[in-house]
């Protein structure tokens, strides 16, 4: 496998977000060349959406996705359609900046509840009820598997072959606007996901979300490593995507209370830069 093309670096604004608000991950992203971002919605309505899509336009960037969209399951109904009005905003949002895709977490267990499969079924007709708004925004939704370990609190989609079922039942006739996101962190353990990447192939492959699984993993949710650092056989899975018709960024999204956090933001894009090149 030959080095990754430099050129397909992304920066997911997680990576840096403790140090740098928006405006000044697209600067940063714009000095040491990195020429995809992929914003939270948070920093975006921080920064405003104009001055956004003005400075990343100005950079020449290119929006992978934004972060994120989803959470679609409550204990009531009230709480569900909350839930659909904000993810129609986060399209408007996603269309105004021309993201690649809106990253959908899916939402975990309602509150109180114990009902798994029924979450799933709220998730689906989640999705559904914003598909048709996805596509004549020309967003796709990019559902993201999340590991297990969140299924109570973040995501009840865990797997990829979850998350394509829900596609192919949602979208059966491969009309676009739905498809998956591949965060390795999710993912990597999955004795599937090798079947599953071709299965998605070029048209449900919207976004590869790059990290590495540390061992001991001190935090479950704040303790992701660097490129190279962890477990992960990252140019492995990078040539499975590859081979599946996937040609788009290679998006670094790192969330790392005790270490990538604290660093200077400019070394902790740079370091990106160098293990994309050597790690993946
Ligand atoms: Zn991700």
């Amino acid at each position: 496998m030959s080095a990754p093309d430099p050129g397909l670096l992304a920066l997911n604004t997680a990576t840096t977000r403790k140090r740098w608000g928006l405006a000044q991950a697209i600067a940063g992203c714009a000095r040491h060349g990195v020429r995809g971002i992929a914003p939270w919605r948070d920093q975006l309505h921080e920064m405003g959406i104009e001055p956004a899509v003005q400075a990343i336009r100005g950079h020449g960037l290119t929006v992978t996705g934004l972060c994120r969209g989803g959470m679609f399951t409550a204990a009531d109904a009230a709480g569900r359609k909350a839930a659909i009005e904000d993810n129609l905003r986060a399209l408007d949002e996603a269309h105004a900046l021309g993201a690649q895709c809106l990253v959908l977490v899916t939402g975990g267990l309602p509150t109180g509840s114990k009902d798994i499969a029924g979450a799933r079924e709220q998730v689906r007709d989640g999705i559904a009820a914003i598909l048709p708004h996805a596509r004549r925004a020309g967003v796709p939704l990019a559902i993201e598997p999340l590991h297990p370990m969140y299924a109570a609190d973040r995501a009840c989609i865990n797997t990829l072959g979850q998350a394509l079922d829900l596609c192919d039942a949602l979208d059966a006739r491969s009309e676009g606007g739905l498809g998956v996101a591949v965060d390795v962190y999710h993912v990597w353990w999955d004795p599937n996901l090798e079947g599953q990447i071709e299965r998605a192939g070029k048209a449900r492959l919207l976004a590869f979300h790059i990290c590495d699984w540390l061992v001991p993993t001190r935090d479950l949710l704040n303790d992701r490593g660097m490129m190279g650092d962890g477990v992960i056989d990252l140019p492995r899975i990078r040539a499975w995507m590859q081979q599946a018709g996937y040609a788009g960024f290679h998006e670094v999204e790192i969330f790392s209370e005790l270490d990538w956090w604290r660093r200077d933001p400019d070394e902790v894009v740079e370091t990106s830069r160098e293990r994309h090149r050597r790690c993946c």
